[in-house]
């Protein structure tokens, strides 16, 4: 079922230690479609300004990814961020985040894009969030991202939009500073109660966050519910050579999976297997710079990862009798 996502849609330049690039194709939302593609059908709501290229817009379109709802703003500019990396790619420091474009910006779905089953709010102002989640009340499944920049200036409006949505997918980190607990499981539980008590919801209400995902780079993600807990290691790679956009792409998995799911039921089971397409996809984008590697990827080579993470995350056999 088809999946609307409103974002960035940005230049990046970006610095890792095995390499530059000055401007390449990026953004929140671009990196989520380009993954989510391989499952459903993505329309993308965010502005550009005039400096944004056509050619830009062929590597969505190549993916049959819908841009008629990307607004090319006359005189603005698109969004421009810049980042460099640490030695191991484990720190990363913004060096100019140039928001263009985005600094007007009032999200306005169209009615194709608002008749979507499958809702992803990329990293963008959580207000900004709450206003296009309003404007999809009937989404089967909303998902959010966010950054420590809105926990810091803009926490209430976090915790209302968070409110709102079905899945929370944030960093480790983040997820911490969220809710100031040290202890990410414990954490996860309290961003789940934050829903509004079903007693007191008016009915077409959203339900609030019923699942966590905490993102943990290099280490893996970690899958929060009420009453359980999954968590896959990320799979494993000698070659990264630039990390951007790794968490966009892995929503991109897990939310295009669970679209492309409509008659399951949210269980366990297909949480798990989201998780790890999430981390298969992930996996390509770190590959090579930007979007570079998951513009030429192909399912095939996504099946394949599948199954290698599959075995490499399976043990067997009975525990051994203990000497104590
Ligand atoms: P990630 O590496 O998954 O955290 O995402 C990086 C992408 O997010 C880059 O392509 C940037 O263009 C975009 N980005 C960086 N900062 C922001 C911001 N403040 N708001 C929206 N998008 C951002």
């Amino acid at each position: 079922m088809p999946i609307t996502v409103v974002g960035s849609i940005a230049y990046d330049a970006v610095k890792t230690p095995f390499g530059e690039r000055e401007r390449m194709l990026g953004g929140a939302a671009v990196h989520f479609a380009l993954a989510a593609s391989f499952f459903e059908e993505v329309r993308v709501v965010g502005p550009v300004g005039d400096d944004f290229g056509e050619a830009e817009l062929d590597v969505m379109r190549r993916r049959g990814v819908d841009v008629t709802d990307v607004e090319r703003v006359r005189g603005g500019k698109t969004f421009f961020w810049r980042g460099e990396y640490g030695w191991d790619l484990n720190s990363r420091e913004t060096l100019d985040t140039q928001l263009g474009v985005f600094e007007g910006f009032q999200p306005k779905l169209s009615e194709r894009s608002r008749s979507s089953d499958v809702l992803f709010l990329a990293n963008i102002q959580p207000d900004l969030q709450s206003e296009v989640r309003a404007q999809m009340p009937d989404a089967r499944f909303v998902a959010l991202d966010s950054m420590n920049l809105w926990i810091d200036i803009a926490r209430d409006s976090l915790v209302k939009a968070i409110a709102s949505v079905d899945c929370v997918i944030l960093n480790d980190a983040e997820l911490r500073q969220l809710t100031a607990k040290p202890n990410l499981v414990t954490a996860a539980r309290e961003v789940l109660s934050w829903s509004p008590p079903a007693s007191q919801r008016a009915s077409g209400e959203p339900r609030g966050p019923s699942v966590v995902v905490a993102k943990q780079g290099e280490y893996g993600a970690a899958l929060i519910t009420r009453d359980s807990f999954f968590a896959l290691p990320a799979y494993p790679l000698e070659t990264v050579i630039d990390p951007t956009g790794a968490g966009d792409t892995f929503a991109g998995g897990l939310v295009g999976y669970i679209a492309a799911h409509p008659r399951e039921e949210l269980s366990d089971e297909l949480l798990r297997r989201a998780m790890a397409h999430a981390t298969v996809l992930a996996s390509f984008n770190v590959e090579e710079f930007g979007t570079e590697r998951v513009e030429r990827l192909t399912g095939k080579e996504i099946a394949e990862r599948i199954d290698v993470l599959l075995e490499v995350t399976q043990f067997s056999g009975p525990a051994l009798p203990l000497r104590y």
